[in-house]
């Protein structure tokens, strides 16, 4: 039996023609292509200014840097989310403050947000944890009231909406991650959108060296003269991924649908399950669902084995997250214990990533079904002994 992964890329020929093109022509880097995905991705999104970086993670750094998080600054996150919100937060010298997550959704909880806001809160970092949009209206009166920054990681949920607005023009700066798992893909890539002139111009400085003009600019206006006018990084993306995005962003709205049709096969599956149990929908919300994650109800030790056994059977099941609070690194650094957000703890001893691809068939979908029911059903008769 073939091995099913739990997310995996679709390039069509297509695809490939367009990375192809680009190979053959005279720009692998800084070259049309950036800006031109850039602007098909802030269109799409509502935003005004697309900057496009080499991952998701260098496009958090560059949203921390561009509003300022230094030294002293706290900014709220999840602790249900990849470790790379936290981390850019600690890049730019800054605190990373762990809000707790409502236990059906997994989408940071805004009541435990606001008990978190202190003088040194600069911002907050909203996940669309597996494609859902958080509770923008709460969060961003939160921020309105205490004069903070609402960001959004939005890795999860490119292409959904909330409240008939699309993920991107919903915070101040929003970050895509074009890793080959998510909504679309580049191989490797990210950008932030954003309305905000200000903040694009100081991203495109940070993700190339901390330079006013890159070496197009340069050629174009026949100068050699730039100037470094603060710290930057090397964050460019190159021009052939670019055209991966661009032709990627074509068949988004594709994607979309099938993945879900598939979340409706699941959900009908599990709809009268006792121990399956898929996370709570929000209304007013078009979920993108980067991820299908089930919560694996009764016995402690059923996730565990469940996915144990899944992974032998061929079906390549995953944990989205292991509560970032966790992990050694931020225990060590910042002193965080076990107990800090404990929704995220408890829940993280039951989440079950199923897998969920855009090229995923019905057979896939229901083989996963039918192997996750048998398992569970032995491990639940087996503990219950
Ligand atoms: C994937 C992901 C990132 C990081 O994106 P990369 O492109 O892998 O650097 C950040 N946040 C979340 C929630 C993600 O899922």
């Amino acid at each position: 039996m073939k091995k099913i992964p739990y997310g995996k890329q679709d390039i069509s020929e297509l695809d490939v023609e367009a990375v192809a093109a680009i190979l053959r022509s005279d720009w692998l880097t800084t070259g049309p292509s950036v800006a031109e995905f850039e602007q098909i991705v802030a269109d799409f999104t509502g935003a005004s200014e697309g900057v496009a970086v080499s991952s998701g993670t260098a496009a958090l750094h560059c949203a921390m840097y561009a509003i300022g998080i230094e030294s002293g600054d706290e900014v709220i996150v999840p602790a249900m989310t990849f470790a790379a919100t936290a981390n850019a937060v600690v890049f730019q010298g800054g605190t990373p403050v762990f809000a707790d997550v409502d236990g059906d959704t997994l989408l940071i909880d805004p009541k435990h947000v606001e008990s978190l806001v202190s003088s040194r809160t600069k911002a907050i970092i909203a996940v669309d944890y597996a494609g859902q949009a958080c509770d923008y209206h709460s969060l961003q009166k939160i921020a309105d009231q205490h004069g903070i920054i609402l960001v959004s990681d939005g890795c999860h949920s490119l292409g959904g909406d909330y409240h008939g607005l699309k993920v991107g023009s919903l915070a101040e700066i929003t970050i895509f991650s074009f890793h080959p798992v998510k909504p679309i893909t580049t191989g490797e890539g990210g950008m932030a959108v954003t309305n905000n002139k200000e903040y694009a111009s100081r991203m495109r400085i940070f993700r190339s060296h901390g330079i006013t003009s890159d070496f197009r600019e340069r050629e174009e206006k026949g100068s050699w003269y730039y100037e470094m006018v603060d710290l930057g990084f090397n964050y460019r993306i190159t021009d052939f991924q670019c055209a991966l995005g661009i032709s990627q962003m074509k068949r988004l709205a594709d994607f979309l649908s099938r993945r879900q049709e598939i979340a409706a096969i699941y959900a009908k599956a599990f709809s009268t399950d006792k121990v399956i149990s898929p996370l709570r929908l929000v209304e007013g919300v078009g979920h993108a669902w980067h991820l299908y994650v089930v919560r694996l109800l009764g016995h402690p030790s059923l996730r565990r084995d469940v996915f144990k056994e899944m992974r032998e059977a061929g079906i390549g099941v995953n944990v989205h997250y292991i509560p970032v609070h966790l992990h050694p690194f931020y225990r060590h650094r910042f002193n965080y214990d076990p107990g800090l957000c404990p929704v995220a703890e408890q829940v993280y001893q039951q989440i079950l990533s199923l897998p969920m691809w855009p090229g995923m068939s019905n057979a896939d979908v229901d083989r996963v079904i039918s192997v996750l029911t048998n398992i569970v059903e032995q491990q639940v008769k087996v503990k219950s002994v």
